[in-house]
């Protein structure tokens, strides 16, 4: 009998692991894949070291420093290099800088002269009472069209490769929902909360860009040492939950496909929605729906890798592209710009970003085509004549970023409910409480003090 089984080991799992042995709290973590890390890998090879999934986080929240505090004997972290803050995105083939104050809005040629008069009024323009409005239609209301199309868009598809008509902002970016609510306005919100008092912690969120040195993985492996190879079973199949009065019994098949049970009074998922349908068997047909109707965009990730690179000035953080701009990729990572130690001296690495929601096909072309439209968008948008990498993979990740959408609020209630029904079971993951890495290290929190509550 176990106090808390686990179920997934990429970051939330072993975050909320990380939380529990530091209470003392008994728990085994059984993941699936023969390491543990999910969709966070990077790998070192040539003089290069790219990301396989995530290439960066945003430090957004206090527990992103805590985490990092509390490994920081195996692992450091790495904020963007300061010289290249900077975004791009691309207009009529041009490279033009995402502006970053309310000047630099008024003179961009990115927005319209009619939509730059909106947003100098945008402070007194009254909130929106549709709690499930589209990103697409605050922004426009606010902001107007051709600020969704050339900021706003392209940013969802760098964090989502995302469509803006689809996602409803209160769940997609709570933040910016609650700028409006809260304080009325999205610029009039940004300046009154850069007064509001911040403990000495919380002016350390910086909302800056990180990454660990090394990679990605030095967080993973510094996780995992702090856990210890004995909590963590690997290479796990077939697992499924079964409520048994007042706790749980779980079977799975060992790696060598032994069936195996053991008994827990505690459950934390932290898979993907479309795993939890075998896994949690019991759970009524239409609570099941409303868990698992979770679209996850499929995304291609490329990487390239040249010893010397002779396009055009890497003085960014990368170039970001609208979907009207219609191209074949949704944007470029400077990643040895953003990192130290990415790619040789006087070398480039970059991370490419193709399909997403609008994009979706482009995920089922064979590679041979993949690597032609590769080409030729490079060439184009990175302005290079030579395209000869000495790095080039392609990686398909098939259920990659989960669309927090309009079935979302019933995602949340039957989740609510499942868990009421059955004490003791947390349904955690990317199916709720955001996507991105930091959101994940928060959740690991909340995981951990909601098993704690229920311990008490
Ligand atoms: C291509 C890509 C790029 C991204 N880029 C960024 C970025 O730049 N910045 C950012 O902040 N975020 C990014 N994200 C999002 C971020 O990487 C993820 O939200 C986060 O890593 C997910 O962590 P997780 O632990 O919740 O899920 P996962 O990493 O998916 O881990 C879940 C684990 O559960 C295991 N599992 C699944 N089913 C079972 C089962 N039946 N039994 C046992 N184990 C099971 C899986 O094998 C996996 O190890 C990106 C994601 C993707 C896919």
């Amino acid at each position: 009998m176990h106090e808390v089984v686990i179920i997934g080991a990429g970051i939330t799992g072993l975050t909320t692991a990380h939380h529990l042995k530091k209470r003392g709290v008994d728990f085994c973590i059984l993941e699936k894949g023969d390491r543990v890390g999910g969709v966070i890998n990077s790998v070192t090879e040539n003089g290069f070291t790219y990301e396989e999934g995530p290439n960066s986080g945003v430090i957004t929240n206090v527990e992103v420093l805590r985490l990092f505090e509390d490994l920081k004997d195996d692992c450091e972290l790495e904020e963007a290099n300061e010289n290249v803050k900077k975004r791009y995105i691309l207009k009529n083939g041009k490279w033009e800088p995402l502006p970053s104050g309310l000047k630099a809005a008024i003179t961009t040629p990115l927005f319209t002269l009619k939509d730059k008069f909106r947003i100098l009024g945008e402070p007194f323009r009254a909130a929106g009472k549709i709690p499930n409005e589209s990103l697409a239609e605050l922004v426009k209301r606010r902001m107007g069209q051709s600020f969704l199309d050339y900021a706003i868009d392209p940013f969802i598809l760098g964090v989502y490769a995302g469509d803006p008509n689809r996602l409803i902002t209160r769940f997609a970016l709570p933040k910016l929902y609650n700028l409006e609510q809260k304080y009325g306005s999205f610029i009039g919100g940004t300046i009154r909360k850069k007064f509001e008092p911040k403990t000495v912690e919380e002016q350390g969120v910086s909302r800056g860009v990180f990454s660990v040195k090394g990679g990605l993985i030095t967080l993973i492996k510094a996780l995992k040492n702090k856990i210890e190879d004995q909590y963590i079973t690997l290479g796990i199949s077939n697992i499924q939950v079964h409520p048994t009065g007042n706790h749980f019994r779980i079977t799975y098949n060992d790696t060598h496909g032994s069936p195996v049970e053991l008994e827990a009074k505690k459950v934390i998922t932290t898979v993907g929605a479309y795993h939890l349908n075998k896994m949690l068997p019991f759970v009524e047909p239409t609570k099941m729906v409303n868990l698992t109707s979770l679209y996850y965009a499929p995304t291609i990730e490329v990487i390239l890798g040249f010893n010397k690179w002779s396009g055009m000035k890497l003085d960014a953080f990368g170039g970001l592209i609208p979907f009207k701009e219609n191209r074949d990729i949704l944007g470029v990572l400077f990643m040895s710009a953003l990192f130290k130690d990415r790619a040789p001296k006087d070398g480039a690495l970059f991370s490419i970003f193709m399909g997403g929601v609008r994009r979706s096909e482009i995920c089922e072309l064979p590679i041979s085509q993949i690597k032609k439209i590769i080409k030729k968008e490079i060439c184009q948008v990175m302005k290079t004549d030579e395209f000869a990498p000495d790095l080039f993979k392609i990686i398909h990740h098939e259920w990659a970023i989960p669309q927090y959408e309009a079935d979302t609020e019933d995602r949340l209630q039957a989740i609510e409910e499942v868990q009421n029904q059955y004490p003791g079971l947390i349904i955690g993951g990317n199916l709720r409480n955001g996507i991105g890495m930091a959101d994940r290290i928060l959740q690991a929190k909340m995981l951990a003090d909601a098993t704690q509550e229920l311990i008490n």
